[in-house]
C-alpha cells in the first residue's frame, strides 16, 4: 500500500507541530504557508515547504494539492482565509479535509461547507488541562462527541486491591473500563476479575456527567 500522502495549510504553532509529527512518523508532508520565513524554516523538516496563498486557487491547483490523501488547514487567526481555503479545497474535491477552528462559530461554519473534521486545539487542550488541575489522578481527558469523553485516571487508593467487580464502576457510574494500564503493559479487554495495583491508569468511557460523577468520588 502506497504511503499516504499529507498536505499542511498554515505554518504556525499547530500546523507546524502536525507536519512535524507526520513527518517523523515517516510520511510525505507538503507544507504551504503565505510567510516565506515560515516555509524556510520547515523546509528541513518536511518533504516539500512551499510558500503560496492558499486562497488563491491557481496556486493550490498548480501544487496538485488534489491529489494528496489528506489536507490539514491549520489556519488560525484570519478566519476569512481559513473559510475560503476550506471552499476552494472542497470544491477541488480533496478526499479528506481536516480544519482548525478558532471558535465555535468558526467551527460551524466549516463544518457547513463540508469539512470532514473540525479541530478544535486550543478548546479541547484546555479541557484537558482543566480535568488534569482538578485532580491529579487525572491523566488524560479526551472529549469523543458532545456528550461522551474518554478518561484517563490512575489508580486512587480507593481503588488499589478491588478487582473491577468489586469497584462495580459501571453499575455505580454508568460507565465502561475500557483498558488498564499497568506497567508498561495495556490490558485491553479487562474481566471483572482483574485486580487493581498500586500504579495502574484506568481508561474509562462514559458520558461527561457520569464522568463527572467518577472524578468526584475518586479525587
Ligand atoms: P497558530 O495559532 O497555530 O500559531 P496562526 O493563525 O498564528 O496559528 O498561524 C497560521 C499560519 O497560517 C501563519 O503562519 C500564516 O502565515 C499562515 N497563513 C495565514 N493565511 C494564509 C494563507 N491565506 N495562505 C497560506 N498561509 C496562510
Amino acid at each position: 500500500m502506497a504511503k499516504k500522502q499529507y498536505a499542511v495549510i498554515g505554518m504556525g504553532r499547530f500546523g507546524s507541530s502536525i507536519a512535524n509529527a507526520l513527518s517523523g512518523m515517516g510520511f510525505d508532508v507538503l507544507a504551504i504557508d503565505a510567510n516565506e520565513q515560515r516555509t524556510q524554516e520547515m523546509s528541513n523538516v518536511v518533504t516539500h515547504a512551499v510558500s503560496a496563498d492558499s486562497t488563491d486557487e491557481e496556486a493550490l491547483r498548480a501544487l496538485g494539492i488534489r491529489n494528496f490523501d489528506v489536507v490539514v488547514v491549520a489556519i488560525g487567526e484570519d478566519i476569512q482565509a481559513s473559510i475560503l481555503t476550506t471552499l476552494i479545497l472542497k470544491d477541488m474535491g480533496v478526499p479528506v479535509l481536516i480544519v482548525k477552528a478558532q471558535n465555535e462559530l468558526h467551527g460551524k461554519v466549516l463544518q457547513k461547507i463540508g469539512a470532514d473534521k473540525v479541530i478544535y486545539p486550543e478548546r479541547d487542550m484546555g479541557l484537558r488541562v482543566a480535568h488534569h488541575l482538578t485532580s491529579p489522578n487525572i491523566l488524560d481527558y479526551i472529549e469523543l462527541s458532545e456528550d461522551y469523553s474518554i478518561l484517563e485516571i490512575r489508580a486512587s487508593e480507593q481503588m488499589i486491591g478491588k478487582n473491577l467487580l468489586e469497584l462495580n464502576i459501571r453499575a455505580r457510574f454508568g460507565c465502561n473500563v475500557m483498558a488498564i494500564k499497568s506497567g508498561g503493559s495495556m490490558n485491553i479487554s479487562p474481566y471483572a476479575e482483574d485486580r487493581i495495583v498500586d500504579g495502574d491508569v484506568l481508561v474509562i468511557v462514559g458520558h461527561k456527567d457520569h464522568l463527572t460523577k467518577l472524578e468526584l468520588a475518586y479525587p
